[in-house]
């Protein structure tokens, strides 16, 4: 049995807003960890990232968000999509890998937006999950066109 221990620090820097997928759930974290060299962070987990926010900018995601900031004093927000999406229609919804890519680089460029308007200051970074030969990597979403 694994002890974890407990933050008295109520504040961290960062944030992950992610899709609910288990295949992910493990991997980003521990990428956002090791590219980023975030210690601590709240993660948000809602179907299709960055969707949730184009779909409904006063949804859910940003809400979620700013109680985030408010409570936790977050600087920055990890946006994270990913390969294979459900609520984009999985891979099958995209002819070619540019397909995909253009599609999910084009919703995190809007959701960047959204949230910079939504909550002023914050630092948004917008990535994709990839899967490369068995191998999740996460990649800027801003080298995309
Ligand atoms: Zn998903």
């Amino acid at each position: 049995m694994s002890s974890y221990r407990f933050s008295t620090d109520h504040h961290t820097h960062d944030a992950i807003l992610m899709c609910i997928d288990f295949r992910f759930s493990q991997a980003v974290p521990a990428l956002v960890r090791e590219q980023f060299g975030a210690e601590a962070f709240d993660i948000i987990a809602l179907a299709g990232a960055a969707k949730q926010i184009v779909d409904d900018p006063d949804g859910i995601a940003i809400e979620q968000l700013k109680l985030s900031k408010k409570l936790h004093d977050i600087k920055r927000i990890f946006l994270v999509n990913h390969y294979d999406c459900g609520a984009y229609g999985g891979n099958k919804a995209f002819s070619s890998w540019e397909a995909f890519r253009a599609r999910h680089a084009e919703d995190l460029r809007k959701a960047v937006v959204i949230v910079t308007e939504a909550i002023p200051g914050i630092e948004v970074v917008p990535l994709i999950a990839e899967v490369k030969n068995g191998q999740i990597a996460l990649t800027s979403a801003e080298n995309s066109e």
